[in-house]
């Protein structure tokens, strides 16, 4: 354990009762848990200690910023990935400050970002120098125990106790493509999580590689295979075929506010799309102008008109709203152009790992009939396991096993109450654990970006430290 400042706030007998005010346990110490002590430390009162559990070697990372890939670009504008609601430009600001020239319209690195994140934080332990402390604790967080003074237990023994408990690990990591076999699975040649820091190095330049899932990963997998000059084959599969869109000039515009159903909300979306040139914008300037009644749209939505749009519109959804830096864009339409990568449309029945390769088996969209696909090498890009039960993440996993979290009803995420606090297996609303950030999606959806998490997280501060 590790103090950023001030006194140690855990006893040295380890991890028992903190004796002088709230003690509140963040688990998870990405942009979410680092944003939701900055916002604590602004607010909380002398006597109030923070801990922050995080399994990996750094703050301010986790799956989003802790790339070894400088070519990993955010897919959000400089000026505004500020980490704060009320100071959106503080990103821009601070690159500026450390003699960074460039402009606010910039995609900039994601590891650059993820410098940012810890500097943000470092900036508010140090600016209340010990008032409020600030505790980290390297490890892996693994039980949840509910109760008036809630715990949690770690991989290693320990178990710490809190007032509060906010849960903060981000995104599950990947569940498996279907129909992958445990022969498949096993391969050396089977690389189940793209996120993984130099997971890509094993694959030599001239091998062909199937990517499964063609969306943001997909696109940071091939920049990655690009940067390091490969030469085979790169196939991408996935259901649609979608590949996301480019981010291009945006020329803001404003949208009143939408009160109509989902059918209705699609129809008038597709026309003001359709309209958007007209007065010199694109279809990206409507898809942000919705930008914000996104949260509230989604909350107003019956559960079946969520699972409608889940089941028939997310897949467009995602590729329009969810845009590469165009430098990424342009390497996706080379390589595409060169016929270096090819993306197809279909649903993979199985993977089996035979004789030195894979043998794949797809129903290429449209069609009835199978085709046999073979590959030396597979990359998962299918995207964070929407499963709560099936996670590899111990916490979630066991958690959701002892029913003190449930998953919410479309295997988004977490059941969460409308100020986050979370829903056991019985229903019953948690009085002192809450979620921030993606594992709340299934109550808000548009809640996986910092524009939406830095404001969560201010929200969730004024929850926290509410007696
Ligand atoms: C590849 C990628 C690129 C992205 N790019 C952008 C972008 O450009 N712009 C943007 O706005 N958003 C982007 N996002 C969205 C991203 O989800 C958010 O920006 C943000 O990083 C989410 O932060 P988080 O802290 O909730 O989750 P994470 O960043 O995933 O952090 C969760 C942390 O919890 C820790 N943890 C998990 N389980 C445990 C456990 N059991 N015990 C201890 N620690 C645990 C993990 O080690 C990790 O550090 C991107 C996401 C990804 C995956």
């Amino acid at each position: 354990m590790g103090a950023f400042a001030g006194k140690a706030s855990l006893d040295a007998a380890g991890f028992g009762l903190y004796p002088w005010g709230m003690h509140i346990g963040i688990i998870g110490g990405g942009f979410s848990g680092c944003l939701l002590a900055v916002q604590l430390l602004r607010r909380a009162p002398v006597g109030t200690a923070i801990t922050i559990i995080e399994s990996g070697d750094a703050l301010g990372r986790g799956a989003a910023y802790g790339t070894v890939n400088p070519e990993h670009l955010l897919n959000v504008r400089a000026g505004n990935m500020g980490a704060f609601p009320d100071d959106v430009r503080n990103f821009h600001a601070w690159l500026s400050a450390s003699g960074d020239p460039s402009p606010a319209s910039a995609f900039m690195s994601r590891m650059r970002y993820g410098e940012y994140v810890g500097h943000v934080l470092r900036a508010a332990v140090a600016e209340q120098a010990g008032r409020v402390p600030v505790s980290l604790v390297t490890g892996v967080a693994r039980a949840l125990h509910p109760g008036a003074q809630p715990a949690v237990g770690l991989e290693d023994g320990r178990r710490l106790v809190f007032d509060r408990i906010a849960l903060c690990f981000g995104n599950l990591p990947p569940g498996p493509p279907p129909g992958l076999t445990d022969a498949a699975r096993n391969s050396a040649r089977y690389l189940h999580d793209a996120w993984k820091a130099r997971g890509l190095d094993a694959i030599p330049a001239h091998g062909d590689v199937l990517i499964v899932g063609s969306g943001l990963t997909m696109a940071d997998v091939v920049q990655s295979l690009v940067s390091r000059k490969h030469s085979g084959k790169i196939n991408v599969i996935s259901r649609h075929g979608y590949v996301p869109n480019r981010h291009e000039t945006a020329k803001p515009m404003t949208m009143e506010r939408p009160t109509s159903g989902l059918r209705a909300l699609f129809r008038d979306f597709r026309r003001a799309a359709q309209a958007a040139p007209s007065t010199g914008h694109d279809w990206r300037d409507v898809v942000d102008a919705f930008r914000p009644w996104t949260i509230e749209t989604w909350r107003r939505l019956s559960s079946a008109e969520r699972r409608r749009f889940l089941r028939h519109v997310r897949p467009l959804w995602e590729v329009h709203r969810h845009r590469v830096a165009p430098a990424i864009a342009d390497t996706l339409t080379s390589v595409r152009e060169s016929g270096q990568l090819t993306v197809a449309a279909g649903r993979i029945v199985s993977i089996d790992w035979k004789d030195g390769a894979f043998g794949i088996m797809v129903r290429p969209r449209g069609e009835e009939g199978l085709r046999h696909l073979a590959s030396s090498w597979i990359v998962n890009c299918t995207g964070p396991q929407g499963d709560y039960s099936q996670t590899t993440n111990p916490l979630v996993r066991t958690a959701v096993e002892a029913g003190a979290i449930r998953p919410d009803p479309l295997q988004l995420g977490l059941d969460v109450s409308d100020d986050c606090a979370v829903i056991d297996a019985k229903g019953v609303v948690s009085p002192n654990i809450f979620a921030v950030g993606p594992p709340t999606r299934g109550a808000f959806w548009e809640i996986t970006s910092v524009p939406d998490i830095r404001r969560a997280c201010a929200q969730m501060a004024e929850t926290l430290l509410k007696s």
